[in-house]
């Protein structure tokens, strides 16, 4: 396979307005031509795409990588071939790694890590100093390596004035601020949500009103700061419903929800299993369906994977002593599709809307910033002279998650045994191929 010039013929092209049928050609890892009937320049490989969409590379906002600390249960060159099998050129990776991602000398390692994997490697810096929630960390050493996102996640920064002064110090760095929105009162002990499901099983759960207070209370540190705030897997619709309200009325302010929001409920709990154990908790049939109508309505900015593995010993114990988590990067493309209603007039434009171009622009990954942090842009419009972050989806295809299938280090997907309505043909990253014919090649 030529690494030089790449031609992609007969598929649909989801451009960042429109979707048309086009070829196009990658050469030198930068997109040099798009039009109907391409020749193949001498030496051009050649990708049948008919079938396939071809769009802008997926962008994760939410990775946990576990490297450094953890690399039994996955590793950056693991966690990166599951994400190009899946569709993605970009992924962030939250800070609570070990030790946590809460300094310029850890940032700088991770970026160094992530320059060979199969995807970029965005890093999220930590707002406080080994993410305690106290003091804050450095957070202008981390920016000037070209740290754009700081969060804390897996922990809330549940300490209002610390917050506050995070928002405020982000501000004056024009950065943005992730929250991981959970009161650690009203949620301690749960370890699902507390509704039907939870009595019955005897488990004990966190009200929905542990993220909705936090997301209220953070809304309100925007109005009083004016910094930037994203707000991470949120699962209760009436935690959408704050931001986008809030975003309506000006305030800088987006959100995700997670794949398995969209598509999986609190009952999926009633054999025990632990690979249904998350956090936020899965929520009931009818917080779900609302959800799923809300993203519809475009009130949420971008789906992002919370992709969390962990490795055997910490999942196959009993619920409540299990680790929150599961995988997300290799089958969010298809569990997205799922929730927007499957490929039958599929919205494309809202599918790499969610995908890739607003997770790009939210963790700006289209600018100065990330050519700080030696990365290309991403989330693009395909159009000539964009960098070649490029996926082809097979929408004629369906993929059965089977065990073996799964290439993170670690096992932990409430998905296998379902088959997902589409299958992820190539991916390219700058212009260089990942993934061709659904098979990691690097
Ligand atoms: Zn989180």
């Amino acid at each position: 396979m030529s690494e030089r010039a790449i031609l992609l013929k007969g598929g649909l092209v989801a451009g960042a307005r429109a979707v048309d049928r086009n070829d196009v050609l990658v050469v030198d890892g930068v997109i040099a031509a798009v039009a109907l009937d391409l020749a193949a320049p001498e030496g051009a490989a050649v990708l049948d795409v008919s079938g396939c969409v071809v769009g802008p590379g997926l962008v994760d906002l939410h990775t946990h990588l576990r490297e450094p600390g953890d690399e039994e249960a996955e590793t950056i060159e693991s966690a990166s071939r599951a994400a190009a099998l899946g569709g993605y050129t970009a992924i962030m990776a939250m800070p609570n790694t070990e030790p946590a991602c809460d300094s310029a000398s850890v940032v700088a390692d991770v970026l160094a890590r992530g320059r060979s994997a199969s995807c970029e490697v965005a890093v999220a810096g930590a707002i406080t100093v080994g993410r305690e929630g106290r003091s804050l960390a450095p957070m202008a050493e981390m920016a000037e390596l070209g740290v754009t996102l700081f969060t804390d996640d897996g922990a809330c920064v549940h300490d209002g004035d610390v917050m506050r002064r995070a928002l405020e110090y982000a501000k004056g760095l024009s950065v943005t601020c992730a929250q991981h929105c959970e009161d650690p009162a009203l949620a301690a002990g749960g370890v699902m949500h507390e509704g039907a499901w939870s009595s019955m099983l005897g488990l004990p759960g966190q009200p929905t009103l542990a993220e909705t207070s936090i997301v209220a209370r953070d809304l309100g540190l925007v109005a009083l700061t004016g910094a930037t705030l994203h707000f991470l897997h949120l699962s209760a619709p009436e935690s959408v419903r704050l931001v986008a309200a809030a975003r309506d009325r000006g305030l800088p302010v987006t959100c995700e929800a997670a794949p398995h929001h969209l598509t999986l409920d609190d009952a999926q709990c009633v054999n025990y299993d632990p690979r249904f154990k998350v956090n936020p908790p899965l929520r009931p049939t009818v917080l779900v369906a609302e959800l799923i109508e809300l993203l519809r309505a475009g009130a949420i900015d971008a789906v992002a994977t919370d992709h969390a593995p962990h490795a055997s010993e910490r999942k196959d114990v009993p619920f409540d002593e299990a680790s929150p988590g599961m995988l997300g990067l290799q089958h969010a493309l298809g569990l997205t599709v799922v929730a927007l209603g499957g490929t039958e007039r599929l919205d494309l434009l809202a599918l790499f809307d969610l995908l890739s171009r607003r997770p790009a622009a939210i963790a700006r990954l289209r600018g100065a910033d990330e050519r700080r942090a030696g990365h290309s842009a991403q989330g693009g419009d395909i159009e000539v002279g964009e960098a070649a972050n490029l996926c082809a989806i097979d929408l004629e295809s369906p993929t059965v998650v089977t065990d073996a299938s799964i290439a993170s280090r670690s096992k932990n997907s409430p998905y296998v045994g379902r088959t997902l309505p589409v299958t992820v043909r190539h991916t390219l990253l700058r212009g260089v191929p990942t993934v061709l014919d659904g098979a990691a090649v690097r």
